[in-house]
């Protein structure tokens, strides 16, 4: 088996694409998973590829299929360098990986540029996959930036007892909607107004803040995720399934 064989297998029965994930702890809230790889009942030509190539790993797919797939970045960058100029099909997947593979060096830090690149190449690889729900994950990818537009990150401020420094600070209607998403949403990272100043820490910043109380009375738990419908008029809820004490928020007053 030699690199031009394996081109060919992938440029009919493979996969290039970009998985995006959701952990709380990145930035954003999301990260990035390189994906190459090559589906085939035969397990025999799956190992002559991972053979080949030193690359990669076989699992099974069920329906007595198996799929020989890559997701390290580094090996990602190895095979699209293997694979240039030789894929036909899929060359614009191709091209976008490797966009994608040389956006930022694999442990530096996102910026929100290359991040909503990022988005977009998903998005892209998403749509040119004839298999599985594409439309389901082009709306997934497509919200994913929309949230992400709409927030200021700054990766390299951390902050422990922000919610001190926020105390007595008023904020517009808009920051808060901003800063609630993000609260409600765990993320970790310090969103900014229009000066470059800093605004606040997300994880904390419903002690600030308030939970804001939906037109329903509907309220959401920053500990534990429970909403139910709060019917009082004091400033504070006790959470009925954590009691935890909740500082909330009306737009209305
Ligand atoms: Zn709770």
């Amino acid at each position: 088996m030699d690199i031009s064989y394996i081109a060919g297998l992938i440029d009919g029965d493979g996969t290039i694409t970009l998985i995006v994930r959701r952990d709380h702890t990145c930035a954003f809230g999301y990260y990035f998973i390189p994906k190459i790889g090559v589906a085939q009942q035969e397990r025999e030509v799956l190992d002559a590829i991972k053979e080949c190539l030193g690359m990669g790993q076989i699992i099974y797919i069920g329906k007595g299929s198996y799929e020989w797939v890559v997701y390290n970045w580094d090996e990602c960058r190895k095979i699209v360098s293997l694979l240039e100029g030789k894929l036909v099909v899929k060359a614009r997947q191709l091209e976008l990986l490797k966009e994608f593979l040389f956006l930022k060096e694999p442990y530096q830090a996102w910026t929100k540029e290359k991040f909503i690149r990022a988005l977009e190449i998903a998005e892209e690889l998403a749509r040119l996959k004839k298999k599985g729900n594409v439309r389901k994950t082009i709306e997934r990818i497509r919200a994913i930036r929309r949230f992400v537009e709409s927030i200021n990150y700054t990766p390299e401020i951390r902050g422990k007892k922000i919610s001190e420094r926020l105390k007595g600070r008023k904020f517009s209607e808009e920051a808060r909607r901003k800063m609630s998403e993000a609260a409600k949403r765990r993320m970790k990272f310090v969103i900014r107004d229009e000066g470059g100043k800093m605004i606040g820490y997300s994880k904390e910043l419903y002690k600030v803040l308030g939970v804001r109380l939906g037109p329903d009375g509907r309220v959401t738990c920053p500990k534990c995720g429970y909403t139910w419908r709060y019917r009082g008029r004091r400033k504070t809820a006790t959470c009925p399934k954590c009691s935890k004490k909740i500082l909330l928020f009306r737009p209305e007053l």
